[in-house]
């Protein structure tokens, strides 16, 4: 008898484009981080899968109830067994032959996978339990979900794994992931990530580049495609997601990786020079930060101090907004730490793609990146914003703090922010608090309104920051956080670029300085022009640092300025972007990938 030769056949590479986030490669197990919300897979099954999936089902129904044991044992022992009896329930429902009966006996009849069917039934369950007014059984609904989503977990083969508790490095494949699960990413365990949906300037990409973590977004449908442990390879500069790879493919990255490596070493040759052009013009070149932690980031690549500190990131993940005291140290230390830098804070930006909990802007709208964000929510709840004016005036007398406010429309909500900021150092004074009179007070320049308005603005704003994110977004109507239009966002829109100009000249003619805080400003294909356009400060992702300036000062006046003249008449961005990238190649080419 011929002996059967078991060949075990290579698993095949497959190559998914995304859209490319934050640079960099990482070669990894995946993780694919399930959330509820996703949709469950459906597809018809043979008779022949029928024990396959019975096996299935009755293998996720034993390592939930081990699960929910496992959580009883844990509760039991640290706050007493009455509190653990609460899971007791939940283990009724896994053992609930109704239930059970019914999933197998929709499987056979249905032939459906046993994740949809377990779906449909439990989903039925639950409706019908809502709909019965007997408040037990309506709190045993919230029994059956919990049950439910622990099953589903286990039969799709995601766990339920908390991004912040990882013990092993993984690349985190993802539908979304929000800036609040991104701020708990421990860069340690997460070598990379890779999302469904995104653009390259919503937060959760934002924080990417902040973290230095290669990622990736737009990957549609990937959650379906990975599975746990699967082998992948995360190109971070072209947005490819490689499963499988082959050794040619791991042999190509490891060149491209070592390519990276040196470059980052001859960065490293002028971290602590002055981002200054080859013909003198200094340009401030200052770091984006979410949290304290950063600044470490900021110093390490020679950034000069923090051009925009986005203060809502220490609302995220917690019940209550933090308390005038507590935003006082924050803001303290961020400041002592910057010195003998500046640091510009701006105020709460919350709504648009950040919701915070303990603050509830935008929660609900249709549309919240035109709703209640930002100087808008604050405006409406004065009490709240002048906590946060009283702890950064406190502050600012610790080091050499600015303010900021976001999304200003136009002069009359500068001047109320004003008035608000005024009445908060009235209440200081009051109350014999110290803090500095004279704070310089900007405002970001991301509303196409104000940049139409800017000559008006200029004259009561102590400098303009441009954020790009969003008046790009404005101004094409292109929603910065959805995939299926990324491609039509385009920094280098005619429309935008002459915002800009506008924005630059009302500067210039009211003598205050004006920078670039957006993700524009760290794209080193586009230095050229802003140096051009006239930005006296460039505010970029700390990661990004080193290579803006080496464009900075691979640069001169004359060139970019040049640039910025022959693109006034030109009639789209492509051909603007085509003239960027031209000078960029012929002064700093090793530094385009
Ligand atoms: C911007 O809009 O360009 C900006 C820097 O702010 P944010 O990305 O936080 O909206
Ligand atoms: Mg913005």
């Amino acid at each position: 008898m011929q002996g059967s030769v078991i060949q075990k056949k290579a698993a095949e590479e497959r190559s998914f484009q995304g859209i490319a986030v934050a640079g960099g490669i990482c070669h990894g197990k995946a993780l694919v981080y399930w959330q509820e919300a996703e949709q469950i897979p459906v597809h018809k099954i043979s008779e022949s899968d029928l024990p396959q999936e019975i096996a299935k089902f009755e293998a996720a129904l034993i390592a939930t109830r081990a699960e929910l044991l496992d959580i009883q044992q844990k509760i039991a022992s640290a706050i007493g067994s009455k509190d653990a009896s609460i899971f007791d329930a939940h283990l009724l429902v896994v053992e609930d032959r109704t239930l059970i009966d019914e999933v197998l006996r929709k499987l056979e009849g249905e032939r459906k996978n046993i994740e949809y069917v377990f779906d449909q039934v439990t989903e039925r369950y639950c409706k019908t339990l809502q709909a019965i007014d007997d408040p037990y059984l309506r709190e045993r609904v919230v029994d059956i979900e919990d049950v439910r989503k622990r099953v589903l977990r286990h039969l799709l083969g995601k766990q339920p794994y908390r991004l912040n508790t990882l013990n092993e490095p993984h690349i985190i494949i993802a539908h979304n992931l929000s800036p609040a699960d991104t701020v708990l990413l421990n860069k340690k365990y997460v070598l990379g990530f890779a999302t469904e949906v995104g653009s390259k300037t919503s937060h959760t990409a934002i924080m990417a580049r902040s973290l230095d973590i290669p990622s990736c977004v737009g990957l549609t449908n990937i959650c379906q495609e990975i599975r746990n442990d699967d082998i992948v390879v995360l190109d971070g500069y072209t947005g490819l997601l490689t499963l499988n790879p082959t050794p040619e493919s791991l042999a190509r990255y490891r060149t491209i990786k070592k390519q990276q490596e040196a470059l980052e070493e001859r960065l490293e040759l002028i971290r602590d020079t002055i981002s200054t052009t080859s013909d003198g013009r200094h340009i401030i070149l200052s770091a984006n930060i979410e949290l304290p932690k950063d600044l470490e980031d900021v110093r390490k690549n020679g950034a000069e101090g923090v051009g925009l500190y986005r203060s809502e990131y220490l609302f995220l993940n917690r019940p209550n907004a933090p308390t005038e005291d507590e935003q006082y140290e924050n803001y303290r230390l961020v400041a002592q730490r910057a010195k003998p830098h500046s640091v510009i804070i701006r105020s709460l930006d919350a709504g648009g793609d950040k919701f915070i909990d303990n603050v509830r802007s935008g929660e609900g709208e249709r549309n919240p990146f035109l709703g209640c964000r930002a100087i808008r929510f604050c405006l409406q709840h004065p009490h709240f914003f002048k906590t946060q004016l009283r702890a950064i005036l406190r502050a600012a007398i610790e080091g050499n703090i600015r303010l900021m406010y976001p999304m200003i429309s136009g002069i009359n909500e500068l001047r109320r922010a004003n008035i608000l900021l005024e009445e908060a150092k009235g209440e200081l004074k009051q109350a014999g608090v110290p803090f500095c009179e004279n704070l310089e007070v900007g405002i970001m320049v991301e509303i196409p309104s104000a940049a139409l308005t800017a000559h008006i603005l200029a004259q009561e704003a102590d400098f303009f920051s441009i954020g790009t994110n969003d008046l790009i977004q404005y101004t094409i109507a292109i929603d910065r956080v959805n995939e299926r239009i990324a491609h039509l966002y385009e920094p280098t829109h005619p429309g935008v670029i002459r915002l800009i100009r506008m924005v630059v000249e009302a500067a210039q003619s009211q003598g205050i300085w004006v920078g670039v805080c957006g993700e524009m400003a760290g794209d080193i294909h586009l230095t050229p022009l802003l140096l051009g356009l006239g930005v006296d400060e460039l505010s970029v992702g700390a990661s990004l640092v080193p290579r803006v300036k080496k464009a900075v000062q691979s640069l001169n006046m004359g060139v970019c300025g040049r640039l910025a003249q022959e693109i006034t008449q030109a009639q789209s961005g492509a051909v603007i972007l085509e003239k960027c990238l031209a000078v960029a190649q012929a002064h700093y080419g090793e530094l385009l990938f």
